[in-house]
């Protein structure tokens, strides 16, 4: 056994977190709950983080909301470039990213953002197949890592998203900042809050989960004044 699957094994027998809503079968994987000790060492990193960085470089911490509107997600760019490349088998039906696997079989560089068409051909060139049942693997295609839900009634509802991210209302909420916090440039924006990615193969526990906690802070500042920002020299070449 691994150190990291002993760690994980110990949390999981003293209820640190364990799968959320393991008492069902279709459950689906990516999700955890904390128990009460894993609660309160969520909370105690939290708390240093609100501390060290939040309160340290007085930046303003808000709480934005979760679900948002397609229109955001469309400004963003997150619609069209949060997407991971897939194959699925035509046999058993298992689901690979068409660029790991590519790497991993011909051991040759190949990059998510590579179109569909070249991915397709990498894999027909290769002749790779179903690493499980050896099945012939279907033409890539984008699978978007957004969990979309609907929020309305009937011809009403609107199309949303669970955020993939927290910095969206980060920079939404900015302009009322400027009116309601006289803020004055460089200003940190920050927040704590659940994220969502529909990734996959949600896998290592905690580390790559569907739903997840996320702190997060943006810096605004005036671009033609960025030397005057104090601590630019510390991350410039970062
Ligand atoms: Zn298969």
């Amino acid at each position: 056994m691994t150190k990291y699957e002993e760690i994980v094994n110990l949390a999981l027998r003293r209820g640190l977190f364990y799968p959320a809503s393991e008492i069902y079968a279709s459950a689906p994987a990516g999700f955890y709950d904390y128990g009460p000790y894993g609660a309160a060492i969520k909370r105690k990193i939290v708390d240093v983080w609100r501390q060290e960085l939040v309160q340290k470089e007085e930046m303003l911490e808000i709480d934005g909301a979760i679900t948002m509107p397609k229109a955001v997600f469309k400004s963003s760019g997150h619609l069209a470039s949060l997407v991971d490349p897939i194959t699925e088998c035509g046999g058993c039906h298992a689901i690979y990213r068409a660029d790991q696997l590519l790497k991993e079989k011909t051991g040759k560089e190949y990059k998510e953002a590579m179109s569909e068409a070249e991915l397709s051909a990498g894999l027909r060139k290769y002749k790779i197949s179903c690493l499980k049942c050896k099945g012939k693997l279907s033409d890539v295609r984008k699978h978007s890592l957004m969990v979309k839900t609907p929020v309305g009634v009937g011809s009403k509802a609107v199309d949303c998203y669970l955020r993939p991210e927290t910095c969206q209302s980060l920079f939404l909420d900015f302009a009322r900042m400027t009116k309601t916090m006289r803020v004055k440039l460089p200003k940190g924006l920050a927040q704590v809050g659940r994220s969502f990615r529909n990734e996959i193969s949600p896998r290592q526990t905690l580390l790559r989960q569907v739903e997840f906690l996320q702190m997060e802070a943006e810096l605004f500042f005036d671009p033609e004044k960025i030397n005057e920002v104090e601590k630019f020299k510390e991350v410039k070449d970062y």
